[in-house]
């Protein structure tokens, strides 16, 4: 490849500002246990034991995952800077470089900010909150439509 210009592959450029959007878990609902129903154990030919599907806890976290925002919690609370671009050629495929970009990511964990470090393929990366919001509606929408 000849004229090989990285500023021209790709929807950014270093320092761009970005919405991020990511499949993540969250914690839907905290359920009864349906194995013991919330008793903590099983009784198996007339002796109690831990039950083994909560671990004598009695309940169940409900995970969900979805397509959301992540957020950031310096200036704009959405908006994450890039870092650095990263183009990958496949041999076979030459013409159809496959771009993700590293971002400063600052998370606040517990009351603490951390600077990270992420890499996120640019089809998860929006200029605008209305795109990142409509995308993640999106895919959420395909996924639910799957499942029934
Ligand atoms: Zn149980």
């Amino acid at each position: 490849m000849t004229n090989f210009n990285p500023d021209t592959i790709g929807k950014f450029r270093l320092d761009d500002k970005v919405y991020v959007i990511q499949y993540l878990k969250d914690l839907k609902s905290v359920d009864p246990c349906e194995i013991c129903e919330g008793t903590k154990e099983v009784v198996l030919k007339g002796f109690k034991y831990k039950c083994p599907s909560c671990f004598g806890k009695g309940t169940k976290n409900i995970y969900k995952r979805a397509w959301t925002l992540v957020l950031n919690s310096v200036e704009d609370p959405k908006l994450h800077k890039i870092y650095s671009k990263n183009i990958s050629l496949r041999l076979s495929e030459p013409d159809t470089p496959k771009v993700s970009y590293t971002l400063e990511v600052h998370t606040c964990i517990g009351g603490v900010v951390q600077d990270r470090l992420k890499n996120i393929s640019e089809s998860s990366l929006f200029k605008t909150i209305e795109e990142a919001q409509a995308e993640c509606d999106k895919r959420n929408k395909a996924i639910e439509s799957k499942k029934l």
